[in-house]
């Protein structure tokens, strides 16, 4: 299933779209680190500015090596039009600021992206655009959140970090039947794994600087959606406002999109493989993971993901003591809050990512001082379990005596 004639992942997609060779013949795509463009003439100029005549002008609205890693994209997700960004923030605002208005109004998952949380509660709301927050996979709540003001569903599945699923096309549903657009945050699961679009999303958005770069190098963004919402809309916003995507970083990008699926694929099966042996410790109370048929996300991520992804969660008796002793005895994997990257990660939301909620929000969302989440990497895997092990064992030898 990596060719597609059926709908399937578009993997020649990945590594040949967006590619226009220039004269010197060169086979690895150019990176064109260049701010402006130049005409051949004042008339050219004119024409060029005034879009009468397609091509670039600036590199705040058009770069070649942006739009190579756009086009990429965008067919990856199965959508007609991609804008990249600075960063995956920068993706979320402009896609609000581009399609929202003074009085509209936004429903979001409970637990999505801590900063989205705070853009959407201490941002947006000083532009007059509100936010009720509802619990991720509470259809009901969705559909008794809405007002005739709402304009947005926002959502992002699986969830971080304990990875709840959320029935995508049943969310559009809601969307469509009270005129509002569903966009998916698809950072977790990238377009190898989950395709919103396809489900009947409106909108995609991402943080490239995840698994769409894959080794931690750059931080950029992307808002994924059809002609009329990304095309025009966002495009419009985009060359007006600027949190525009670096020619650089995007080159990096394309780089990444060539092996998004192997490395997802390869992701996906040390996660399910690690969320198995972490079910076994004796120091483990639950793991948090799709691809376990106890996860209550389980059927529905069978359904609309093509793999479980890379993230796992786990909760160790002790409480925080506890879930630090596990972060503090490894020695090879990285004590870091970010994911997607081929080396493994280990934090502790309770007092990083989510440090920010109040104790009862954190309870809420389920977030528990034992909490650990490992995004899993690419290193040999009994390697990362020998890594977790240390300290699980200890925790496992002081509870016996
Ligand atoms: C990291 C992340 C973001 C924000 O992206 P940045 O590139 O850090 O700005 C948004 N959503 C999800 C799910 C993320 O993991």
């Amino acid at each position: 299933m990596r060719k597609d004639d059926s709908g399937s992942y578009p993997a020649t997609d990945a590594v040949r779209t967006g590619h226009t060779r220039t004269p010197e013949g060169e086979h690895s795509e150019a990176l064109f680190l260049t701010s402006s463009f130049v005409f051949s003439s004042a008339e050219e100029a004119a024409r060029r500015f005034s879009g009468d005549l397609p091509g670039n002008v600036y590199s705040r609205f058009t770069n070649p090596t942006v739009r190579a890693f756009q086009e990429r994209l965008a067919a990856l997700e199965g959508g007609e039009a991609c804008i990249a960004t600075a960063s995956g923030m920068s993706a979320i605002l402009s896609m609000c600021l581009a399609l929202l208005r003074q009085g509209e109004h936004i429903v979001c998952a409970r637990g999505v992206f801590g900063a989205t949380t705070m853009l959407m509660k201490n941002y947006l709301s000083k532009l007059g655009i509100e936010t009720t927050f509802v619990p991720l996979s509470d259809l009901a709540a969705w559909r008794g959140a809405i007002r005739p003001t709402t304009r947005l569903l926002f959502v992002e599945t699986p969830s971080n970090p304990l990875m709840e699923v959320a029935d995508i096309a049943a969310l559009a549903e809601v969307a469509h039947a009270r005129g509002a657009l569903l966009a998916v945050d698809n950072a977790f699961c990238t377009p190898a794994l989950q395709r919103p679009l396809a489900l009947g999303a409106d909108l995609v958005v991402h943080s490239a600087t995840k698994y769409l770069d894959g080794q931690g190098r750059c931080v950029g963004g992307a808002v994924v959606g059809d002609a009329e919402l990304v095309g025009k809309e966002l495009f419009g916003f985009m060359r007006t406002a600027g949190p525009s995507m670096s020619p650089f970083n995007a080159w990096v990008f394309s780089r990444g999109l060539e092996t998004l699926e192997i490395r997802m694929r390869a992701h996906s099966e040390q996660a399910r493989a690690l969320a198995e042996w972490l079910q076994q410790q004796q120091a483990v109370r639950s793991v948090f993971y799709p691809g376990l048929t106890q996860h209550p996300g389980h059927l529905l991520a069978a359904q609309q993901q093509s793999g479980f992804g890379g993230v796992v969660s786990f909760e160790v008796f002790g409480g925080r003591e506890a879930a630090w002793q596990v972060i503090d005895r490894t020695r090879m994997i990285s004590i870091t809050a970010n994911l997607g990257d081929v080396k493994t990660t280990i934090t502790h939301p309770g007092t990083t990512t989510h440090a920010k909620l109040s104790d009862a929000e954190r309870a809420e969302a389920g977030i528990t001082p034992g909490l650990v989440r490992v995004a899993v990497g690419l290193e040999a895997l009994s390697d990362i379990r020998k890594d977790l092990q240390r300290g699980l064992d200890q925790l496992a030898r002081a509870a016996a005596c």
